[in-house]
């Protein structure tokens, strides 16, 4: 199934596939948003990179992402400030402020169906949540409004606007900043060594390796198969349905998001961890007949995208023990500005400087929070689950997932094709036999 941005956006580049062996000073792996990004930050620095995509550029999660830029992520600043205190979530606001600042100064210069929109965060039955929020936002200088009535067609107990935010075509933006960039396309890295990345058809000695997967394919450092897990969520694209004049997402994961594109309204939700199931796209069309009676659904998709164990993303040296080996992955559905700030980081710290944002999102952080609990007992769960096929990754029992006929792991999220052929890492790969 095509995402709305795949079907309204021209077909992309072609890059060069890798034969034979090669030298680069950093080298990124995964070309979504993250290493474009990335890519094009060290290109500006002027610094010697190059870039490796397993398939074609930007055919990942980032093609099926809602397109939303802001700094509002979902009720983050009430949540840092309680685990980390002040400092750290006014870090948080920093970094995400300057991220906004970027996509406002490149979408200037690159058509992209950049607009500027307000951004809403609504409860349904948590008006409480939605008063904390505003209360930290405005201790961290951010001028915010409460409200309980929405253009969108639920009854909400409270919602929080922070105005001035943005959305824009993902796909559009990351293909025109890929055009000049040193990209080499189905390139899949199958093993990293300390100074080489192997890959089918040749080798790349490096200095510095940025690994943008999405899911760090890694498993011997940084414990990322237990400090995160995959949620998956459905999207359709509605015409004849309202303009909603900006941006919405529900406070719960299980909730609703709308923005509109072009003359058409965009609804995402039905999210489960992936390996579980929901209504899908059943339920989100029955919401659009009950609530746009003349709509019609013209596109549909689904995506996912890996959620931490604090909704803060692990952004920096892989683990403490792999100099120059850095990560940027999740981006806890936040991921067009999470990927920005990743590219401002690490174009610092590739090159040995600080930078002032840096250690909130320290990869190597404390990992005692509940969801560690959750993680590992669904870990276990899919372990000790006797069926067959197994995923490659850590071995973990698939599910056919009817909606879309894939098998998925439960554990990390892995996901895979009828034929075996991987659709969602870390599984490095396809599997045999399935
Ligand atoms: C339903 C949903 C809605 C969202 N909406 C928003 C939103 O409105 N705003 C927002 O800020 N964020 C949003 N996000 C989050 C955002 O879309 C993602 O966080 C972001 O797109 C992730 O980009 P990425 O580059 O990390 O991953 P990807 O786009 O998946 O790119 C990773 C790339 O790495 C490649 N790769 C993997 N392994 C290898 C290997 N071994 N060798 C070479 N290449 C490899 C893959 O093929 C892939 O192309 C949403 C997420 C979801 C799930």
């Amino acid at each position: 199934m095509e995402s709305i941005w795949t079907k309204e956006t021209e077909e992309n580049k072609k890059y060069k596939e890798l034969k034979g062996n090669i030298e680069t000073d950093t080298l990124i792996i995964g070309g979504g948003l993250c290493g474009i990004l990335c890519a094009y930050m060290l290109q500006r620095e002027g610094v010697d990179y190059t870039l490796v995509e397993a398939n074609r550029i930007c055919e990942g999660v980032t093609s099926g992402t809602t397109g939303k830029i802001t700094y509002q992520h979902g009720l983050i600043y009430d949540k840092i400030i309680n685990t980390y205190g002040y400092d750290k979530a006014k870090m948080y606001l920093e970094a995400n402020q300057m991220a906004l600042e970027e996509y406002k100064k490149l979408c200037e210069k690159i058509p992209c169906d950049f607009e500027i929109k307000d951004s809403v965060v609504y409860s349904i039955n948590n008006p409480k949540a939605i008063e904390k929020e505003a209360m930290a936002l405005s201790r961290l200088g951010i001028n915010c409004e409460i409200t309980d009535t929405l253009p969108i067609p639920l009854k909400v107990a409270g919602a929080l606007i922070v105005k001035n935010q943005a959305q824009l075509n993902p796909l559009k933006l990351a293909r025109e900043i890929a055009r000049d960039l040193n990209i080499y396309e189905n390139t899949r890295v199958t093993e990293l060594t300390k100074n080489k990345a192997i890959t089918e058809n040749g080798e790349i000695s490096y200095k510095k390796v940025i690994v943008a997967t999405h899911f760090p394919f890694l498993n011997k450092h940084g414990g990322y198969f237990l400090k995160m897990y995959q949620h998956r969520s459905y999207g359709i694209a509605l015409k004849n349905a309202d303009n909603v004049r900006g941006m919405y997402v529900d406070e719960s994961k299980k909730g609703l998001s709308f923005r509109n594109y072009k003359d058409m309204l965009l609804i995402i939700g039905e999210g489960h961890r992936t390996g579980k199931s929901s209504s899908a796209w059943q339920g989100l069309e029955d919401f659009a007949r009950k609530s746009f009676h003349n709509s019609i659904v013209v596109s549909k998709w689904a995506t996912q995208d890996c959620m931490t164990l604090d909704g803060i993303p692990y952004i920096g040296q892989y683990s403490k023990s792999t100099e120059n080996l850095y990560v940027a992955t999740g981006f806890n559905k936040w991921g067009i500005t999470s990927s920005m700030v990743s590219s401002i980081i690490l174009k610092d710290l590739v090159q040995g400087k600080k930078n002032k944002h840096s250690s909130v999102f320290f990869p190597s952080r404390s990992i005692l929070h509940s969801q560690l609990l959750v993680n590992a007992g669904e870990s276990i769960l899919g372990l000790i689950t006797p069926t067959v096929p197994r995923c490659p990754h850590l071995g973990c029992a698939l599910k056919y997932n009817k909606q879309e006929h894939t098998w998925d792991c439960g554990c990390h999220g892995s996901r895979f094709d009828k034929e075996g052929r991987v659709l969602d890492n870390p599984a490095n790969g396809n599997k045999k036999n399935i």
